[in-house]
């Protein structure tokens, strides 16, 4: 069978020009393809692969659940194990008012469950969110992504969603006794790799108090150490109301989440019970791959790791044409001059074995997310080849 065909002609597209590498097998910070090649994985396959791919403990984890049981029943009905001992494992890494876990799927299920959630507790139904925002590309979540590029061919959306600019305080009185919640990504991740600034959180928290009006944080993409805390919040020392989660969480099985408090949930269970449900959230596959990521995340520094990433990084990326190196720890990006010019550079790197990535709302910007587990000769090496790239290419 032409894999490679079949997969230009039956399966849907997301664009005219996607990478199209033909995989075989990923190992640690390396895909490897069908006709042999092998590219550094710079970008964790967009922030997921933090422990690099199929980690032994989450392939171990996958392989015993999988032999006592896959899906039983519909999510909150039976106690799976798995689902328990990870909820119980991740809530004791949080604040106290985040001791309730709603498993779901993927990142914008979670953020659709969040705002839900905090529609039926709160009785309201006004979001605020924040131009240059992305939370995931079903209608909620899509409802509240800052671009609208990406909106206006799905108008009519959610009703009554403000966006306001992140790190202004100019209209956080928008934030008002008819608000819902606001939501954010404490850092911005596809509008550019774009830190919140500390003070200007705090003020976003304090406004959410004055109206109560819940806050929900996004950490679908800063989450798990990428950041190089557990979670941004910790760093910021804000709490969220509602925290969202995907991506790493499930070290490359699909696993997304949000939590809260058990006061907030407790709007999900009446007026009708069943009000929200998900056939696979919390598959135990899922949450036994889950435990054993975010076990082995906490049995080492990964946050120091993360850390670390960002020094060598901003060490040996010094080609004059960079105009900033943005982000914290291991989630980063190179702003370059130009469009032209960042394409070239991805496309060089691509050539070279390194795989490099845009994010969504930005097309001069390149994206620097490898897995925490990347040995420092290998970053070093890499990020020196896309050092030569840049300056050659803005010859
Ligand atoms: N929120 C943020 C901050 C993201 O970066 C993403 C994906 O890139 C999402 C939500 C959507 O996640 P998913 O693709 O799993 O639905």
């Amino acid at each position: 069978m032409d894999h490679k065909k079949s997969f230009y002609k039956h399966v849907a597209q997301t664009s005219d020009a996607p990478m199209g590498l033909e995989i075989d097998k990923a190992s640690g910070a390396y895909i490897y393809t069908s006709e042999g090649k092998e590219y550094v994985d710079f970008i964790s396959g967009i922030a997921v692969s933090s422990l690099g791919h199929r980690h032994p403990r989450v392939v171990k984890a996958v392989k015993e659940q999988v032999d006592r049981h896959l899906h039983v029943m519909v999510y909150g009905e039976y106690i799976q194990e798995p689902q328990s001992a990870y909820a119980e494992l991740l809530t004791s890494q949080l604040p106290e008012i985040l001791d309730r876990v709603y498993f779901v799927n993927s990142g914008t299920e979670a953020n659709e469950g969040a705002l839900k959630l905090a529609k039926k507790h709160t009785g309201r139904h006004k979001f605020v969110a924040f131009n240059h925002g992305y939370h995931g590309d079903t209608h909620g979540s899509l409802s509240v992504t800052g671009r609208d590029v990406y909106r206006d061919p799905y108008l009519p959306l959610l009703p009554d969603i403000h966006f306001l600019d992140f790190n202004s305080y100019e209209k956080l009185e928008t934030i008002d006794e008819e608000t819902a919640a606001v939501i954010m990504e404490p850092i911005q991740g596809e509008g550019g790799i774009i830190p919140a600034q500390k003070k200007w959180l705090r003020a976003v928290r304090e406004r959410c108090n004055e109206v109560g009006a819940l806050l929900i944080f996004d950490e679908i993409q800063t989450g798990f150490y990428r950041t190089g805390s557990l979670f941004a919040f910790q760093n910021y020392e804000v709490t969220p109301d509602i925290l969202c989660l995907a991506k790493a969480m499930g070290g490359g099985m699909p696993m997304g989440a949000f939590v809260s408090s058990s006061e907030n949930f407790e709007s999900f269970m009446y007026n009708p019970p069943l009000n929200h449900v998900t056939t696979f959230g919390g598959h135990p596959v899922s949450c036994a791959a889950a435990y054993a990521t975010l076990n082995e995340l906490l049995s080492d520094d990964y946050g120091k790791r993360a850390t670390e990433i960002e020094s060598i990084v901003r060490e040996e990326l010094t080609a004059e044409s960079i105009v900033e190196i943005r982000g914290v720890g291991a989630m980063l990006g190179l702003e370059l001059a130009n469009k032209e010019l960042t394409q070239k550079v991805v496309e060089a790197c691509f050539e070279q074995g390194i795989i490099l990535g845009w994010t969504l709302h930005s097309n001069t910007l390149v994206r620097i997310a490898p897995p925490l587990i990347i040995e420092h000769e290998l970053l070093r090496s890499t990020l020196m080849m896309i050092n030569d790239s840049i300056q050659e290419l803005s010859n």
